[in-house]
């Protein structure tokens, strides 16, 4: 089913935007290629319908995110926080990407809910709650690029697509299909592909600056891990990997590294699910993998304090590395007959 932005919603916003706004763009912490692409594409539309626009991320993203046009201007919350904070106040319009809880933008919550500005959420998230005034939320969508790609010709179906937005808009379809294999990536997808494609959007140029492009550690890294951490539950199907904060320091671990490390795991024959534990200063970060129906997003919110989608969540735990993989192993008998 392709997404359909409500009408009303639409024609709500094209009037509000018929005069120069002050529009801020925020997406969720740690944001990924999805979440940086649909922003940018956001910023550099609203910018040539005349609008004031500024680009808010609550935290530090990876570096090979640093290419996508418009990056010079975002504004990192953590660093920046008085100016963000600024920018958040005096807009009269926040467009909230690729997430659905005002708690995924981490310490900018406050900053956020503060603001009078009107918000409207463009995401694909199962399950948005409601601190927005316009919703536009769309489970079923591959990415925030492709609603943000249908949301701009919803608004303007004379919009003229530019390069700077086409290679955005790929970018976050790109990463958030693992490269159009996800049973999200339809015929449509394709389509809009294909578009970019026409616009001037040059797929291996894009393919290898965001996977051929890690340091010599980090690949190292992802050696050390596969071979001395790869844990698998063959009973359970599960694989997993856990690392340290000295292993990260070791590796000089740096924003992104450690994503995608988890499908390697799962990648292992008959492996239903995988984990990815990162030891961090105030717990475990996790991110979690599955192939097939086996919801992760269900596991990671019953008991790791996450979301996210069926086949791929991320959660936390309070708790110290140890005793985390501890409750993971003994959950699993409780999820047997969903793995086996
Ligand atoms: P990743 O493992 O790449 O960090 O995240 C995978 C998916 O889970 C993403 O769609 C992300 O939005 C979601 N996710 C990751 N961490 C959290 C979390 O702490 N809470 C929630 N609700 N979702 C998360
Ligand atoms: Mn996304």
């Amino acid at each position: 089913m392709i997404p359909h932005f409500n009408e009303r919603e639409i024609n709500g916003l094209r009037l509000q935007l018929s005069k120069p706004n002050n529009i801020s763009i925020v997406m969720h912490y740690k944001p990924d290629g999805d979440a940086m692409g649909s922003a940018l594409a956001l910023y550099d539309f609203f910018l040539a319908y005349g609008h004031h626009v500024t680009v808010v991320a609550p935290s530090l993203y990876p570096e090979f995110l640093f290419w996508l046009p418009g990056n010079e201007i975002v504004l990192n919350f953590e660093t920046h926080q008085a100016e963000a904070e600024n920018c958040l106040l005096h807009a009269d319009l926040i467009f909230v990407l690729d997430f659905n809880d005002a708690t995924r933008v981490e310490g900018m919550q406050h900053a956020l809910l503060q603001s009078d500005a009107i918000k409207v959420m463009i995401d694909h998230h199962l399950q948005p709650t409601d601190f927005c005034d316009v919703t536009f939320s769309f489970n079923e969508a591959s990415s925030t690029c492709e609603l943000v790609y249908r949301f701009m010709f919803a608004m303007y179906a004379d919009y003229k697509l530019s390069l700077a937005a086409a290679q955005n808009i790929y970018t976050g379809i790109l990463t958030d299909t693992g490269s159009f294999k996800f049973s999200s990536t339809t015929g449509d997808v394709h389509r809009i592909i294909a578009h970019l494609i026409d616009t001037g959007v040059v797929p291996n140029e894009i393919h290898e600056k965001i996977y051929d492009n890690f340091s010599e550690s980090r690949t190292r890294f992802l050696g050390y891990c596969l071979e001395q951490k790869l844990v698998v539950l063959q009973p359970y199907n599960i694989a997993y990997i856990a690392v340290t904060s000295a292993e990260l320091k070791l590796f000089k671990h740096e924003t992104g590294d450690t994503e995608g490390i988890v499908n390697y795991a799962l990648g292992i024959k008959g492996m239903r699910m995988a984990a990815f534990f990162t030891e961090q200063d105030n717990g475990v970060k996790i991110s979690f993998r599955s192939k097939g129906t086996f919801s992760v997003k269900a596991l990671a919110a019953a008991h790791f304090n996450g979301g996210g989608h069926l086949n791929a969540a991320g959660g936390k735990s309070p708790e110290n590395l140890e005793q985390t993989i501890t409750k993971f192993i003994a959950l699993l008998p409780f999820y047997e007959n969903q793995l086996v």
